[in-house]
């Protein structure tokens, strides 16, 4: 019996984002989006899955005739367990937000979304990241992912803060061989200003502000929100007040993760501009 994947009647190519809560998502309006602008018919769907639930999941899927599947919180993790095969990024943020079936039935993954911020960064926002001084709030699964996309983009130094001091160190530790990062404590005053600040932490959705003192920035400092919401986010309004011009949401990450997930399955690199137009027009207050 159908326990995440409603009955099918149609013979389209399926695919679906699956995670726990799950109502919000803007994938299937995304990947629909990037279909029409392609010329592909598909067919999307969301579905909770809970932690622990994944493969039973994924086994649904591929009964369907699941093609590609996109994995959000609290999933990633799991999801790069589950992958016979995956890409070395996927591997290195120890997460993976795309699955999908190779050839020989393989289940093998990747993860975007470090590859999604950066170009949000460099092409929407007009950042060359090469020899930035980045400092990354957060210390959670999205962190994980950017941090190799952004030493790969040529950041000069990348520092950690989080609210749990270990889970900066872990994560350090766990890019030590590859990276070179440094932590900052929590709140800490760091020796100058960064080029960019990333608030990777969840905090936003909870409206409440990561600690970042105001010597952290200056009004010259690329600030950068992964949440998005209807109006400016609690931490793009705060480093506003901190004299901050550029201070941006993540609409533009979430869509060109989304754009790396669609090329991977489809082969072809659909336009993110008008999307991320689409997405920021329906979520402007009427
Ligand atoms: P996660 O693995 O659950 O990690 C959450 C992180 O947020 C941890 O570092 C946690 O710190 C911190 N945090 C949570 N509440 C906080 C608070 N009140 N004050 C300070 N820090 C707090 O989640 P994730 O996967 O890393 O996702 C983080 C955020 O990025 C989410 O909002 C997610 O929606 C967003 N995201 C956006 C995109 C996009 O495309 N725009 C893509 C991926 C993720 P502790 O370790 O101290 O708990």
């Amino acid at each position: 019996m159908a326990r995440w994947f409603p009955p099918r009647d149609s013979s389209l190519p399926f695919f679906c984002v699956v995670g726990q809560p799950i109502a919000h998502s803007k994938s299937p309006q995304i990947h629909r989006a990037f279909a029409v602008q392609t010329g592909r018919v598909l067919e999307y769907v969301r579905a909770e899955v809970a932690p622990g639930a994944l493969a039973d999941a994924v086994a649904e899927f591929r009964a369907a005739g699941g093609v590609g599947m996109n994995v959000t919180l609290p999933l990633k993790e799991e999801a790069l367990g589950l992958a016979a095969t995956s890409r070395p990024r996927a591997r290195m943020a120890g997460a993976a937000n795309t699955l999908w079936f190779e050839l020989d039935g393989c289940l093998a993954a990747d993860n975007t979304d470090g590859v999604g911020l950066v170009r949000d960064l460099e092409c929407n926002h007009g950042l060359a990241l090469a020899g930035q001084r980045i400092l990354v709030l957060g210390a959670g699964g999205a962190a994980r992912g950017v941090v190799p996309a952004l030493r790969e983009a040529g950041a000069a130094a990348i520092t950690v803060s989080n609210r749990s001091p270990a889970r900066a160190v872990a994560l350090v530790e766990h890019f030590e061989p590859w990276q070179v990062i440094e932590v900052l404590p929590w709140g800490g005053v760091p020796a100058r200003p960064f080029d960019v600040v990333v608030n990777a932490t969840s905090s936003s959705l909870g409206g409440v502000l990561p600690a970042l003192a105001p010597s952290a920035v200056r009004s010259t400092t690329l600030c950068y929100d992964m949440a998005y919401g209807d109006g400016p986010t609690p931490f793009q309004q705060f480093t506003r007040t901190l004299g901050v011009a550029h201070a941006c949401d993540g609409l533009g990450m979430l869509v060109e993760q989304a754009a790396a997930a669609f090329e991977i399955w489809h082969g072809i690199r659909p336009a993110t501009a008008p999307v991320i137009e689409q997405l920021r027009a329906r979520l402007a207050p009427a």
